[in-house]
């Protein structure tokens, strides 16, 4: 069975107290996702890095503050969840994809599907399970879960690994991961 891990928008805007949105509690994350990055890297199990990277005034500001805009300090990821071997697939229809370590997935609306292209990689990776973690669990997690759960994939989130804006609707975002056949998972099962 082949897996493929995939890290949800850990973005510096995301993970860290001082970004523009910041997920409580997010920054503890931090060595838990690089060793699940690094442990995909030394396992050939290729990892998809899903990042937000807006323009200026993409409609998703009228419900959020600004955040993860394209060229800022904050929309990076930190280095140590960086592969050396990566690439980015951008949104222009037809961007070049490579099959990378590291694939960067760029979006500018919480669900990754929004990429254009994103249905296109999951076709070239052919694979049957997701392992996915990161930020937040109420939203961009739950959008790529669930979207790669209708996409007819197995799907593993990583319980220790994810943080959510509300704690209570991660809570509920995992109740509906479930209900449509997700698995939960932890950090140490995983990287068994
Ligand atoms: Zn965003």
């Amino acid at each position: 069975m082949k897996t493929v891990f995939v890290d949800v928008d850990t973005q510096i805007d995301f993970l860290f107290p001082a970004g523009a949105l910041y997920v409580p509690g997010a920054e503890r994350l931090l060595p838990a996702i690089t060793h699940l990055n690094h442990f995909a890297a030394s396992h050939g199990i290729p990892l998809i890095s899903t990042t937000d990277a807006h323009s200026e005034n993409d409609p998703e500001f009228q419900s959020w503050p600004p955040h993860c805009v394209a060229g800022t300090a904050g929309q990076l990821k930190p280095a140590a969840t960086l592969l050396e071997n990566r690439s980015t697939l951008g949104t222009r229809p037809g961007s070049t994809m490579e099959l990378t370590a590291q694939i960067v997935v760029e979006k500018q609306a919480l669900d990754v599907f929004t990429n254009p292209n994103f249905r296109a990689l999951l076709d070239r990776l052919a694979a049957d399970r997701y392992v996915v973690y990161g930020v937040a669990t109420d939203y961009c997690v739950r959008c790529a879960a669930l979207g790669l759960l209708g996409a007819g994939k197995r799907v593993a989130v990583v319980t220790d690994a994810i943080a959510a804006v509300k704690a209570q609707d991660g809570a509920r975002a995992l109740d509906e991961i479930t209900a449509q056949g997700g698995s939960l998972t932890t950090v140490g099962d995983v990287t068994r």
